[in-house]
């Protein structure tokens, strides 16, 4: 994924290799070096201004003036602040004192919910857990169906919507868990709900509606499915290749649903995906997990630490 950027930071650090001292020259072009590296990896305006200014202030400070290995000392102050716009920490799962713990998942149309949905489903199967997929995107036609094909590859049960009429499109089907007929994807998301209660499920997964941008419905509509089922954790699954807009869809989700936590999603994809990068430090939101693929299995947690090693490999 950040190949490139690795690449720039890697011939960036090289032309210092060697040198015994750094004059402030010498910082000032390392700097301005990797300003061009981040930005032209797309990571957001903001974020790099801060980044190269921490940097530089330490690389002029005394913990690289005094180093026996300056360059090495630049290294290892790039990662530890590539490690702070990541987010520091792991954040683990929020889950309910009472099952059902219920995760609700929120992003624009393609991002990679209903994919993310089975992931997370296996995820928690894999680890003993009773998890349930609840299809509430009614908007496209094919969204209930695609998470049912998405469930059955993970072994996972999902609570869809009756055949019938789904809200205002062609006819759904087939038939998962649920009985009913609707159209109305907040009492899809609480019926769903009850059902797990019912039937003993320990996790929901609740798969919601996306659309190709921004939109006031689509927001509202989210924020109704999120005020009715109260989840423990609201995650926003971004795609990681979609450049310079990540910024801004994140803004308009925190705004619009202030969700909890962040999955960074086509992180196996070749495009610069530098503002994905940006999204924890904009939004003061974690970023939880990466996916890494169509499968079932490419799913990872996201450690900020590993993801800064990797980019400075
Ligand atoms: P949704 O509209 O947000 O539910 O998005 P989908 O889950 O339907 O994903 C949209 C497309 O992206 C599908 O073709 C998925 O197979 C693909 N996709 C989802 N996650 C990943 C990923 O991590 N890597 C890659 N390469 N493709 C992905």
């Amino acid at each position: 994924m950040f190949t490139s950027l690795s690449d720039r930071l890697a011939a960036t650090f090289k032309n210092l290799r060697g040198k015994g001292r750094l004059s402030e020259s010498d910082v000032n072009k390392t700097v301005r070096d990797i300003r061009m590296a981040l930005l032209e990896a797309d990571v957001a305006l903001p974020v790099v201004k801060d980044f190269t200014h921490n940097i530089r202030e330490r690389a002029l400070g005394a913990e690289v003036s005094q180093a026996l290995n300056p360059a090495q000392q630049i290294v290892k102050i790039v990662n530890e602040e590539l490690i702070d716009i990541l987010g520091q920490h792991t954040r683990p799962l929020r889950l309910a004192k009472t099952a059902p713990t219920v995760i609700m998942l929120a992003g624009l149309q393609g991002s990679g919910k209903t994919t993310l949905a089975g992931k997370l489903g296996k995820w928690f199967k894999d680890q003993g857990d009773t998890p349930l997929l609840v299809a509430a995107d009614l908007q496209r036609p094919n969204a209930v169906t695609q998470l049912q094909v998405v469930g059955e590859r993970a072994g996972v049960p999902v609570f869809a919507p009756e055949k019938g009429n789904v809200g205002g499109h062609d006819a759904v089907g087939p038939t998962g868990e649920g009985t009913r007929s609707y159209g109305d994807p907040v009492e899809v998301a609480e019926d769903g709900i009850q059902h797990a209660i019912s039937k003993l499920y320990n996790v929901v997964i609740v798969d919601t509606a996306g659309r190709l941008a921004v939109d006031e419905n689509l927001m509202q509509q989210a924020a109704d499915i999120r005020d009715a089922i109260e989840p423990d954790e609201v995650l926003f699954v971004i795609d990681a290749m979609i450049g310079q807009a990540a910024v801004e869809t994140a803004q308009a989700f925190q705004d619009g649903i202030d969700f909890t936590g962040v999955v960074l999603s086509k992180l196996d994809g070749d495009a610069r995906g530098g503002a994905a990068l940006s999204v924890a430090k904009i939004t003061g939101r974690p970023i939880m997990f990466a996916s890494t693929g169509e499968g079932v299995k490419d799913f990872e947690i996201f450690h900020p630490d590993r993801m800064a090693s990797r980019i400075l490999d």
